[in-house]
């Protein structure tokens, strides 16, 4: 079993017990690590720090990610307060729910942008702030939720499968940056899971339905899985630039109409 005593870890992205981010919490909670987490709004702490007060988190900071202020503010409050850092979690995604109902072809600049500010760049910034503290340990560790959409075309994921290769990609550009400074960065390539962000893709349902039948596992994933690898990787110290794929296996697959033979 893991044991991360005496490590401490920034939490990302908890909005309610069905997040990625709550079952990663409680994964590091499980295996000693303590814990700081953020929350978007003043409106929403409550119900983040009602969470994180069952696992014992006693550190909590406002971080929008639109907002550049809140990145060095986050930074500031973790030095002195937190006392240093080892891993940090990026699990925020966001693009306008109306983006998903238009053609891909129809998709606005201003939707576009958005999506990648929030679940893309915003690992920059996260990585940029946190980087004195990362590199101060015995190794930092980053960790960005992403999705196979990112590398082929799920045509319901849409805008947001471009947010997410740019994620990816943005991910490895830092993990070679910040190697030297012995700070990894990686992705972890969940499969669907139903949270709050996965409830504004119209269809994710009928995905869930109708792809657990082609699963190499012949299921779905569970949060508890993602979280038990998110734990390894953030705190394994040779791996880095790496997307590790949770989701039964069905990454592996090809399309129906490629897997038919002529
Ligand atoms: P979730 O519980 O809704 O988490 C999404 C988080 O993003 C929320 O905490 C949300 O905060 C936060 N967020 C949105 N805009 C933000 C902003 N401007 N500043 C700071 N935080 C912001 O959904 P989830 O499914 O666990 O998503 C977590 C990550 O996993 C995302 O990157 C998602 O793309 C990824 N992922 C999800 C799945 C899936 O099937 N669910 C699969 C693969 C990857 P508020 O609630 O306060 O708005």
């Amino acid at each position: 079993m893991l044991d991360l005593t005496g490590k401490k870890a920034l939490v990302t992205g908890v909005a309610n017990k069905r997040s990625i981010a709550w079952a990663i919490a409680q994964a590091l909670h499980s295996a000693g690590c303590e814990m700081a987490f953020t929350y978007q709004t003043e409106r929403l702490e409550g119900g983040v720090r009602k969470l994180g007060e069952s696992l014992g988190v006693s550190h909590y900071y406002e971080l929008d990610v639109t907002n550049e202020a809140h990145f060095d503010a986050l930074a500031a409050g973790l030095a002195s307060d937190f006392g240093g850092l080892d891993y940090a979690l990026h699990s925020i995604a966001f693009a306008n729910k109306e983006a998903f109902d238009s053609p891909f072809h129809e998709i606005t600049e201003t939707d576009f942008l958005q999506a990648h500010q929030i679940s893309a760049y915003s690992l920059i910034p996260l990585c940029r702030s946190l980087r004195p503290l990362l590199a101060a340990g015995d190794g930092g560790s980053v960790l960005a939720m992403t999705y196979f959409g990112a590398e082929k075309v799920v045509p319901m994921y849409s805008l947001m499968g471009v947010a997410k290769a740019s994620l990816e990609i943005t991910a490895r550009y830092l993990a070679n940056d910040l190697g030297p400074e012995n700070i990894r960065v990686n992705c972890l390539s969940a499969g669907p899971v139903r949270t709050l962000a996965a409830a504004g893709i119209p269809g994710f349902r009928e995905l869930m339905r109708k792809s657990e039948h082609v699963m190499p596992l012949r299921r779905h994933i569970t949060t508890e899985e993602v979280a038990q690898a998110a734990a390894f990787l953030l705190a394994n110290t040779g791996i880095t630039g790496e997307v590790t794929h949770v989701d039964a296996g069905f990454n592996i697959l090809a399309a129906e109409g490629q897997a038919s033979p002529a």
